[in-house]
């Protein structure tokens, strides 16, 4: 295939959080070198926005994450796209009685004033923008993504350009990956089961004076743990401002369907998550936020995958990053970090690529490799965890939580990954109940399988001749677990 003749080295298909990071990235590595086109479908005004009802987001990214992206490539971010600073995550138990701090200082961001930073950011590095644009496919030459074909969502005129790289940003609902026309490693379709429904408002309230830290801290993003108010998944109370907040909840349909006919009701997801503002105490008097800042993006739902990222993220011509490639974390659904990371990471390996001369599945390889390393070895374990978390009744999460979490443990979550329940085995003589007791098996089989993911993950192949035998053994270890907790 001949790279020479190309419109531009690299597209990035959609501009969202994470394909403005990758055009940024890759720009900054080539010191703009590099001829790249950022291709949205939203007008400029609307940048970033992921479906009609807007930038659907719980908002929160750990600070880390951020300065990870500021030391790298010199990208920082301030008011307005940061709307509030917190100081952690605490996740409450189902009965309120135990809480778990994790995660660190972090931000509450304005998902709809962000693009319009990263747009500033990526134009300055000579990034071009083609705005109003669908993507419909990948074209192809001899097994190699060549380029993007689509049209004008005003003109409806066509499009078709190419590049030596096409990088998938389209988030988590890609048409790019389900119908990637080539032969490669790439999984293209997700379980329905590893995708949570999801909604959220964004509200002001008033507090009338009521203050309960289990329902609402100006300084902490609040998870609630509750299988009946959101079966396998939680909800959340994430704040915005002393009186402003991100309120919502995500389930596993699966699950919630049964709940529904356990209790004999017919709720949707929006009254499931009307029913969780109207419980909370402190949260009075919700009101659609109305500022400019929130136009446009006040209430919506999505959703959001909670598996381990794709199990290879390249192909010919090709890259996945952020949302595209399921990269939210499985127990939190925490996408922004890790699209990030991802993010920074894939435009320094783009640019070795494209500057080496081989955009081949081989010669792009190492972004899975440096993503596994600096992130995704974890994520595996991570998802056999939240399996076995979803099939925990309130009264085992209760238990769980209150008995089975050591300091260690919540260290080992604070830095996202998986605990090890040391303690489990230290007090097993004196675990009350035949549920606990095996709520405690679980535990130690989960701690580890996710010994065995982590080692696993650690020897990803170097090339992708080895790709195959890695993916049989993973398959192999995943189906054990899977089957226990089915
Ligand atoms: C309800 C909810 C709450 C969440 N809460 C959090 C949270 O608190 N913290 C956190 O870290 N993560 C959270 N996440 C996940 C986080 O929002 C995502 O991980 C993040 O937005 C991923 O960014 P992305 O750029 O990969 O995809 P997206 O943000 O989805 O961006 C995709 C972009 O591609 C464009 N696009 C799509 N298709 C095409 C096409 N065919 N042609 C042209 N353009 C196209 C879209 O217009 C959009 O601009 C949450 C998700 C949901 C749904």
């Amino acid at each position: 295939m001949s790279l020479s003749k190309t419109d531009y080295d690299i597209i990035v298909a959609g501009g969202g959080l994470a394909g403005l990071i990758v055009a940024s990235s890759a720009a900054y590595y080539s010191n703009q070198r590099l001829k790249i086109l950022v291709i949205d479908r939203n007008s400029i005004d609307i940048q970033g926005r992921k479906t009609i009802s807007g930038w659907i987001c719980g908002d929160a990214v750990g600070k880390n994450t951020v300065d990870y992206m500021t030391e790298r490539i010199k990208i920082s971010w301030g008011f307005p796209e940061i709307e509030h600073p917190v100081k952690g995550v605490v996740a409450f138990s189902p009965d309120h009685e135990t809480k778990v701090f994790f995660d660190g200082e972090g931000y509450l961001l304005n998902r709809k004033k962000l693009p319009q930073k990263q747009l500033r950011e990526a134009t300055k590095l000579g990034v071009e923008i083609m705005s109003n644009a669908i993507i419909r496919q990948l074209t192809t030459d001899n097994n190699y993504i060549v380029g993007v074909e689509g049209e004008n969502s005003k003109t409806r005129e066509i499009f078709k350009i190419s590049a030596k790289v096409v990088v998938d940003c389209t988030g988590v609902t890609s048409v790019l990956r389900s119908s990637l026309p080539i032969k490669s490693y790439i999984q293209k379709r997700i379980d329905r089961n590893d995708l949570e429904s999801t909604g959220r408002y964004i509200y002001d309230f008033d507090t009338e004076g009521k203050e309960d830290k289990t329902y609402f801290d100006p300084d902490y993003c609040i998870i609630h743990l509750d299988q009946n108010l959101a079966p396998g998944g939680y909800g959340w109370v994430f704040p915005k401002g002393n009186t402003k907040v991100n309120i919502g909840l995500g389930v596993q349909q699966k699950l919630f369907d049964k709940s529904n006919k356990d209790f004999g009701k017919k709720r949707d997801l929006k009254k499931l998550i009307d029913d969780y503002v109207s419980a909370n105490p402190v949260i009075n008097n919700p009101r659609l936020s109305n500022g400019e800042q929130d136009q446009g993006n006040e209430w919506g739902t999505w959703q959001v995958s909670v598996r381990r990222q794709n199990d290879c993220m390249v192909a010919n011509g090709y890259m996945m990053v952020g949302d595209s490639a399921w990269m939210p974390k499985p127990l939190d659904a925490g996408g922004i970090g890790p699209a990030i990371i991802a993010a920074t990471i894939a435009g320094k390996d783009l640019v070795q690529a494209i500057e080496a001369n081989d955009v081949s599945e081989n010669g792009l390889w190492q972004y899975n490799k440096n993503f596994i390393n600096e992130y995704g070895y974890k994520t595996a374990g991570l998802e056999v965890f939240r399996r076995m978390l979803q099939q925990l009744s309130n009264e085992q999460i209760n238990y769980g939580m209150k008995h089975f979490l050591s300091k260690m443990d919540i260290d080992k979550i604070t830095n996202g990954e998986h605990p090890e329940f040391s303690s489990v085995s230290k007090i097993s003589m004196m675990i009350r109940g035949a549920l606990n007791k095996k709520l405690a098996e679980d535990l130690k089989y989960t701690a580890n399988m996710n010994e065995q993911l982590v080692t696993h993950y650690r020897n990803y192949p170097d090339t992708p001749d080895d790709f195959p035998d890695w993916s049989t053994k993973l398959n192999g270890y995943l189906t054990e677990a899977f089957s226990r907790f089915s």
